[in-house]
């Protein structure tokens, strides 16, 4: 069924954020907290969710020192936090959507996570992470650092504990600090790591191989904990079923379930012959208001981008009245004027019906911004241009080209596009040849998606138009399906027409 929090579900062993519990549950908490900032219409966010389940799976035990959550900044209720944080791409490039902060309100960002990476790696990772914050180690959670002598000795004294389990280790294996973690919750037992260059304390209990573990008991004795592997697994089984040691009061945390939004999208019916203006106005809303708003500030390339993508728009829109006087007058207004605000009304929703997918995380606005281009690709066919400054300036694929490049979230999808464009968009004369060039580009995306986790299974990846949109598109020479170009001309031309939007669904 339809995930409530975007990629995940409320059955996830981690903490489903929204703005308002963001700061009750995590900017005064007193564990460290790893959140996951993701858009979930983002199709490298959908790859690494599963990673990212099974994380906070095979570190649950960790909790209260560590917890794991996830903001969808696709939300738009989201979006000023996720601005806030830094966050303008997904998944974010400091690290995989990965950023970490502590108590005390102080984010720090974890440094890049190789979304290949394994689960171990990016349990590893976390360990590393907390210890670069010695001054804001979080209260709850328990010292890592290696045991010295001194503090082995005097042990049983200021600890309240029946016993000690000693892991003894090179120093760069993450064992003891695992089975640390692992073991928070239990009462009646501490962990402690041991290095082997520690030699008083490997003479004094005849260490002989790295990693092996030993349980001091309160009463004076200690003994080789007997395990068949020295592993993490073996260890936490041991130790957990002592005599005496029990499961703390410790309860996880859970977002509230009132803040989790479970009303379902009402299914809109739409005709996949007919362009929708609620995409389109949706699109223009998604780009401009959150897109672009992520960056606070907008310098050198994003400032030639987004004026280049809105004198785009303003020529070539074919919106309702009042978009379009919104459109014309940011236009004039990143041009030349000095006023401080720019006038913005009317486009305040985000209402997906051609672009619905069967899912949250499926189509939406990826599919309207290429909707929106198409679109204006062809309606440049319309008003050929004399002047070729003017034309220049209202070239379309530039403006995708730029818009694509500084301002769209899915980073990896703008890599790709423009390894497309830098390859052949030069090669373009012709607005129609433009209009031809978006069409076999986007195909190509087409191509490589199918059959991909991001595929919504009721709208498969086709090469476009498919003969039941367009007969005349479609030929056969020598058995070998080839494309008419001049009829797919013609079809973009009448498919991505005014004639053929419709208002359904626009408020
Ligand atoms: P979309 O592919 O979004 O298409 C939207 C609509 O356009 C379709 O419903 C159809 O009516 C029409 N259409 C389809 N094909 C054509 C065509 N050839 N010409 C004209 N109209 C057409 N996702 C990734 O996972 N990896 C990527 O690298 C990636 N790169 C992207 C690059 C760009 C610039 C954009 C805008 C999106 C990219 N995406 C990528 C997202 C992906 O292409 C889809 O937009 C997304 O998966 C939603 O797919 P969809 O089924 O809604 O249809």
């Amino acid at each position: 069924g339809a995930r409530p929090g975007g990629l995940y579900s409320p059955g996830d062993p981690l903490v489903l954020l929204q703005v308002d519990t963001l700061e009750s549950s995590v900017l005064n908490s007193s564990s460290a907290w790893l959140v996951e900032f993701y858009a979930s219409w983002c199709g490298h966010c959908v790859h690494f969710a599963p990673t990212w389940r099974a994380l906070a799976a095979d570190i649950q035990e960790w909790s209260p020192a560590v917890n794991l959550g996830v903001l969808d900044c696709a939300d738009i209720a989201n979006q000023k936090m996720c601005g806030k944080f830094g966050i303008t791409g997904f998944p974010t490039l400091k690290s995989l959507a990965f950023c970490a902060w502590y108590f005390g309100g102080e984010l720090c960002f974890v440094p890049p996570t190789d979304p290949g990476d394994s689960i171990q790696k990016l349990r590893q990772s976390i360990i590393t992470n907390l210890e670069m914050h010695k001054e804001t180690w979080p209260p709850a959670c328990p010292p890592l650092e290696p045991a010295s002598v001194e503090e082995i000795r005097g042990f049983f004294q200021t600890n309240n504990v029946t016993y000690l389990a000693l892991i003894f280790e090179t120093n760069d294996s993450f064992l003891g600090r695992e089975v640390t973690l692992d073991m928070l919750q239990f009462e009646n037992i501490a962990v402690r790591r041991v290095l082997s260059s520690e030699e008083e304390l490997v003479k004094k209990y005849g260490v002989t191989s790295f990693p092996s573990s030993f349980l001091l008991i309160k009463n004076g004795t200690f003994s080789r904990i007997p395990v068949q592997m020295e592993a993490r697994s073996f260890y936490t089984h041991f130790l957990r079923r002592l005599p005496g040691v029990m499961r703390g009061p410790y309860a996880p945390i859970r977002a509230p379930d009132m803040l989790i939004k479970t009303t379902p999208t009402p299914r809109r019916p739409a005709d996949r012959s007919k362009v929708y203006m609620a995409d389109l106005e949706s699109a223009l809303h998604y780009a401009l208001r959150v897109e672009v708003a992520r960056f606070s500030v907008l310098t050198g390339e994003r400032v030639r981008a987004l004026k280049d993508f809105v004198a785009v728009l303003a020529k070539y829109f074919p919106g309702r009245p009042f978009v379009r006087n919104f459109l014309r007058s940011v236009d004039r207004w990143l041009r030349n004027a000095r006023e401080s605000r720019i006038p913005y009304s009317g486009l305040e929703f985000v209402t997906w019906v051609g672009c619905q997918g069967s899912e949250p995380h499926f189509r939406g606005y990826p599919c309207s911004l290429w909707t929106l281009f198409h679109l204006l690709t062809v309606q440049a066919t319309r008003h050929r241009s004399v002047d070729s400054r003017e034309a220049a300036r209202h070239s379309v694929l530039g403006a995708m080209r730029g818009y694509v490049q500084s301002f769209f979230g899915c980073r990896e999808c703008a890599q790709h596009f423009e390894g497309m464009a830098a390859e052949s968009m030069d090669k373009v004369r012709s607005v129609d040849e433009a209009a031809l060039w978006l069409w076999s580009r986007h195909n190509r995306v087409n191509a490589r998606l199918a059959g991909t986790e991001t595929e919504d299974p009721q709208f498969p990846k086709l090469q476009w138009p498919p003969p039941e949109l367009c007969p005349l598109c479609h030929s056969v020479v020598n058995r070998r399906h080839v494309w008419d170009k001049a009829a797919v001309l013609r079809f973009l031309k009448a498919h991505f027409s005014p004639a053929n939007i419709f208002l359904d669904y626009t408020e």
